[in-house]
């Protein structure tokens, strides 16, 4: 998620962390931070953006210190949780999710400290804290505390009896170190340091860096030096901004792995087969009583919404509705005296005017509301009864990518969840649905793996004039999703339709200079659509199918199979849809459209 930085060095710490925090600022964030140390800490923070931090900070003399620019993931994007947070002579910003931070709370609390924030980050500052008390060493603090940590973190730390120096490390989320002429840096990127130096070297999981003006040290969590690499990079700022990558939407499609990760991390235990939904405040009485849901939503979170309503349906046994935050909010929806109805509103940026003017009119008919979101506090949270977030980290290609995938994890973990609860599926069941949720992020990576033959795939029907996307059951949203993805970003005219609909109409475009792409995952629909392939090739169509690795009856039907791993039906909508990102993007690339930024369109909707 969103930034650290760290700078030891000949200037001024204020200075140069807040122009380094102005670089960082691309990466999305909601508060802001500063700690310097001088010969005590002097820490100032604020919400909104920098220059609101700007304008009240005071003259600061020093030359070392963090500074942070938050995404909140845990409590609200207010001063009190913005990093730094501090415990005693110690300062510590924080990048990522403390997945086990209720019990270390817990724990802390028992022994006296006082939590002054909603985050999971202050664990960190009064985890050091109490290390450092008890061994005197700041570092030997600093590895056992890291060695306490579940989750993803970068950390950087300060301590008052340390002067010139910062400490920092990192597990699953990205730290790197900048070498400079008589400075040093820590930082989420290197576009924080690139103005000084181009010399940097990245920091591996469970690596610590120990950092002064004219030196750098690195370390395992058993204190035993590491020998690091230098590495010269010839980025300038756009390219640094983007990882490497030539888009974010690129970057962000790579990022899967991990947003899914984040989304469903600490939510599952595996030996008795539960879902830990600590946030949702329905009752097990009030899930049980359920006897409708009403799913809105807009964009490519309506098609995780038309997805969602097979798995309420299958898994949960409840009657499933979905519509369009436009269209609902101008029905006359009509409800029974004993309909006892949940309203699951979904939206990426918490901020879609449609969907929350359809939430609001579901919830004044007496439905419970729950939001479904990636940004805490957006304007859908305080509306909505219950807010579920999907944590996948600022999106900010336009086309959504990791938060679809990310929608599509949570909305199955409270499918199953609601099935446990309702005993419409056992232990064992749900057990094999952990497991394969669990799977995800390592098949996700095995499609990124096949990206070059997705590539060529796309860049040979680039100047294509329309697609079409075909699919059955929870294949005909993933096919929708992809058709929406093309004609985001690539401007082709794209079509997704239910695979069994073709012949009532839209058969009559399909030509030889049509390529359909067929979602064939193994399924009770799976042979129902190999039919319907039959019918678009008896048209000449070329059939671009999305197969299962081991299925190889498709290929004698096919003209191009691009492949996704094993695995439960319910969940291969996942890794299907990351083969159809990746098909977009590269016809976008191939015919030179403006990806990140498509014609005409925004990333958050507020207007109606
Ligand atoms: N989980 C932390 C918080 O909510 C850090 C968020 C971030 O990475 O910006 O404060």
């Amino acid at each position: 998620m969103c930034g650290i930085v760290g700078y030891v060095g000949v200037n001024l710490a204020k200075q140069e962390l807040i122009d380094s925090l102005k670089k960082l600022e691309y990466r999305g964030y909601d508060s802001v931070g500063i700690t310097i140390l001088n010969s005590s800490l002097e820490t100032c923070k604020a919400p909104g953006k920098i220059s609101e931090l700007e304008s009240k900070l005071p003259e600061i003399d020093g030359y070392t210190g963090i500074g942070h620019t938050r995404w909140a993931t845990h409590g609200q994007p207010t001063e009190q949780n913005a990093h730094p947070h501090l415990s005693g002579n110690i300062s510590v910003v924080h990048n990522g999710i403390i997945e086990n931070y209720h019990q270390l709370k817990d724990e802390l609390i028992e022994m006296g400290y006082e939590f002054k924030s909603e985050t999971d980050t202050e664990v960190i500052a009064h985890l050091l804290h109490l290390n450092y008390q008890q061994s005197r060493d700041f570092h030997t603090a600093f590895r056992k505390t890291l060695k306490l940590l579940e989750g993803s973190y970068a950390v950087a730390a300060v301590c008052e009896d340390i002067p010139d120096e910062i400490i920092a490390g990192k597990k699953n989320s990205p730290l790197v170190v900048g070498l400079g002429d008589n400075c040093n840096f820590a930082a989420s990127d290197i576009t924080a340091f690139l103005k000084h130096t181009k010399d940097v070297i990245f920091l591996e999981d469970l690596e610590i860096a120990q950092i002064q003006k004219n030196d750098v040290q690195f370390f395992d969590l058993e204190g035993k030096p590491v020998e690091k690499e230098k590495t010269r990079v010839e980025w300038d700022l756009e390219d640094a901004e983007k990882a490497g990558y030539e888009h974010f939407m690129l970057k962000e499609i790579h990022e899967q792995t991990k947003s899914v990760y984040n989304t469903f991390a600490g939510k599952l235990s595996e030996l008795d087969g539960s879902i830990n939904l600590d946030e949702l405040n329905l009752t097990k009485k009030q899930i049980r009583n359920l006897n409708r849901i009403e799913l809105i939503a807009c964009g490519t979170s309506y098609n995780a919404g038309l997805i969602a309503r097979y798995l309420f349906e299958q898994l949960a046994g409840i009657h499933t509705n979905i519509d369009t935050g436009s269209e609902y909010r101008y029905r006359n929806p009509v409800f029974c005296e004993d309909d006892d109805v949940l309203s699951i509103a979904i939206s990426q940026s918490g901020e879609t005017a449609d969907t929350i003017a359809a939430l609001q009119s579901l919830k004044s008919s007496g439905c419970n509301t729950l939001a479904i979101t990636n940004v805490i506090g957006s304007s859908i949270t305080r509306d909505a009864d219950d807010t579920m977030y999907i944590k996948s980290g600022p999106e900010l290609g336009v086309a959504a990518t990791k938060t679809f995938t990310s929608q599509l994890t949570i909305l199955y973990l409270l499918a199953v969840h609601f099935a446990r609860v309702r005993n419409k599926i056992n232990t064992d069941d749900s057990r094999n649905f952990i497991r394969a949720l669990k799977k995800l992020p390592g098949n996700i990576q095995k499609i990124l793996n096949s990206k070059d033959t997705i590539r060529e795939c796309a860049e040979q029907f680039s100047d294509v004039s329309d697609y079409f996307f075909i699919g059955r059951y929870t294949n005909y949203p993933v096919a929708l999703e992809g058709a929406l993805k093309l004609k985001e970003i690539s401007y082709i005219h794209a079509e997704g339709y239910a695979a069994g609909e073709l012949k009532h109409g839209p058969l009559a475009l399909i030509t030889d200079n049509t390529p359909v792409v067929a979602i064939a995952t193994p399924g009770h629909t799976y042979d129902k659509t190999l039919s319907n392939i039959m019918e678009v090739k008896a048209r000449n169509a070329t059939v671009i199918a999305v197969a299962e690795e081991g299925d190889h009856e498709i290929n004698k039907y096919v003209d191009i199979v691009l492949r996704v791993p094993e695995t439960e039906e319910l969940l291969s909508p996942i890794l299907s849809t990351i083969v159809l990102q990746l098909l977009a993007y590269y016809t976008a690339l191939a015919r030179g459209c403006s990806i990140d930024k498509p014609r005409n369109l925004a990333k958050s909707v507020t207007v109606e």
